[in-house]
């Protein structure tokens, strides 16, 4: 499970229990649950390890203000609509947030593909990984998709999917256990045998699978971390990743709501057409029996555009 040592529950702890008077902007909904992980996947976990700004940051950047502003909160919400609405996305970079996420190696491969942001990942040329991998449920096992090359359909029978989940776990734990090997140590970090040097824990690491756990520090502004969630939080999006997007997405309501909703209207739940879509649109709109063949788009373009229309 997503269980944290003693030592690092403590420090948790700790770090909670400080309280600072400061003169910067404050997001209660954020506090609230500063430095606690919230579980993800099976052994993962997202925690907010720090953040600077909130939905006033973004308006005081927008108004080039000298003050937190005196505005109605109404002008405000319309301010930020406004801007998410017409791509005016520096004031979005005003306001930051780090993360600690715990995540399958996978998942990380994905993940850093967003450069704009800045990663420190826990290093395991320096320190030896936990015997933690990723075994996804049955219900998350499912067969290639015939339509899309880059996604799953329907799931896996019971029995199929029971022995994906043993190969699974009888490959993780039998490459760890030969990483151990190779390190010359035990579970619990003694030598294995004193007349033999172990490994380097650099070359040791290259036979763990790709569904072991690594851990990263993730800092990046709001505008990014928009941009990161409109693909990631998608259902297009790979389940394991979306998991995570998805207790982000929850993490960002807290911090700035007004930017939150506007997201969600403007980007995440809004659709886009292409020039061509929206011609078509406009003739069925006027009450056109319109096909495919009639418009220059393809046949993929074509039954996306009618997916978006149908919702
Ligand atoms: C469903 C899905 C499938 C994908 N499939 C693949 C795949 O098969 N193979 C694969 O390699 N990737 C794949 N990706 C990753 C994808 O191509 C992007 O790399 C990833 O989504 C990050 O997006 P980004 O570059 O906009 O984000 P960021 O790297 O955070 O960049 C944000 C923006 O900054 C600008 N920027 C950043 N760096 C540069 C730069 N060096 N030069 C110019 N502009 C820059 C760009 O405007 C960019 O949009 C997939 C992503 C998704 C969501």
């Amino acid at each position: 499970m997503n269980e944290l040592s003693t030592e690092q529950s403590r420090q948790i702890e700790d770090g909670r229990k400080l309280v600072v008077p400061t003169r910067r902007v404050v997001s209660e909904g954020l506090e609230g649950i500063l430095l606690q992980p919230i579980p993800v996947l099976d052994h993962g976990f997202v925690r907010v390890v720090d953040y600077m700004g909130d939905d006033s940051s973004v308006v005081q950047a927008a108004r080039v203000s000298y003050g937190r502003g005196t505005r109605k909160v109404s002008e405000d919400r319309g301010l930020i609509h406004y801007l998410l609405r017409h791509w005016h996305t520096t004031p979005f970079e005003m306001a930051e947030i780090k993360f600690h996420v715990k995540m399958p190696i996978f998942v990380a491969r994905q993940w850093i593909r967003h450069r704009m942001a800045s990663v420190n990942e826990y290093s395991a040329r320096y320190s030896i990984l936990d015997r933690e991998f990723y075994v996804p449920s049955e219900d998350d096992l499912a067969v290639q998709s015939a339509e899309n090359r880059q996604g799953r359909g329907s799931a896996l029978n019971s029995e199929d999917a029971q022995r994906v989940i043993d190969l699974l776990r009888q490959d993780a734990e039998r490459n760890y256990d030969h990483y151990l090997e190779m390190l010359n140590q035990n579970e619990t970090g003694e030598t294995i045998d004193a007349n033999r040097a172990g490994l380097a824990r650099e070359l040791a690491r290259m036979n763990l699978t790709l569904n072991f756990y690594t851990q990263w520090y993730w800092k990046i502004d709001l505008h990014n971390l928009m941009n990161f969630l409109r693909l990631r939080a998608d259902p297009h999006a790979q389940y394991e990743i979306r998991v995570y997007a998805e207790v982000i997405l929850d993490i960002m309501e807290k911090w700035v709501p007004v930017t939150a909703e506007a997201f969600r209207e403007h980007k995440l739940n809004a659709v886009t057409f292409s020039a061509q879509g929206l011609k078509t649109l406009r003739r069925m709109l006027a009450g056109e029996q319109v096909n495919q063949s009639e418009t220059s788009m393809s046949s993929r373009e074509w039954s996306e555009f009618m997916a978006a229309l149908r919702g």
